[in-house]
């Protein structure tokens, strides 16, 4: 049996980048893959975003609530709402997963030192939506991005906590 784990699409190879690209991640495609069964999520086009599409990004709002938007004005795009809610549903069903491995800077997807705009030009670092809804209510997921996953003892690391939450869960079974 292949251990289940998450995947953002993108770096699956698949084309749901908002410039129609990908950041396909040969550590999981090539390394990985034997041993794991891996469940792939665009959450911005599960959401009904279209590829190619303007690009998103984190901005704090004046109630200092953080919204996801369109990064150019003109397009007036806010998918903070569709996002959470889909986040919330779609997480609820991701407890069987191992671990979860994440596109590093999106305003999705991100783990860490994604930008959070504010008004007064300043820029804080801060977790993308789907995943901070992840981290929340998965706290016992391995979770790690695919820049971070370059270093080879995070990498060690990772695959270590992904196989110690699989056999933890085949003893529950
Ligand atoms: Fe989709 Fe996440 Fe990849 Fe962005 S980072 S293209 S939201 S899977």
């Amino acid at each position: 049996t292949k251990i289940p784990v998450g995947i953002s699409a993108c770096l699956m190879g698949e084309h749901v980048r908002f410039d129609g690209g990908h950041k396909r991640l040969i550590f999981a495609l090539e390394d990985l893959a034997p041993y794991v069964a891996f469940e792939h999520l665009c959450p911005e086009m599960a959401i009904g975003l279209p590829t190619p599409r303007p690009a998103l990004r984190l901005v704090k709002d004046p109630q200092g609530e953080i919204t996801l938007r369109a990064s150019n004005d003109k397009h007036q795009l806010d998918v903070t709402d569709a996002m959470e809610a889909f986040s919330r549903e779609s997480v609820a069903s991701l407890a069987h997963l191992c671990g979860y491995i994440v596109c590093a800077k999106s305003p999705s997807c991100g783990m860490e030192r994604v930008r959070i705009y504010d008004k007064d030009g300043s820029r804080k670092n801060g977790t993308g939506i789907f995943t901070r809804t992840l981290q929340a209510r998965l706290p016992w997921l391995p979770v790690e991005e695919d820049g971070r996953l370059q270093d080879p003892a995070l990498r060690e690391n990772f695959v270590a906590r992904i196989y110690a939450l699989y056999e933890f869960n085949q003893l529950l079974k």
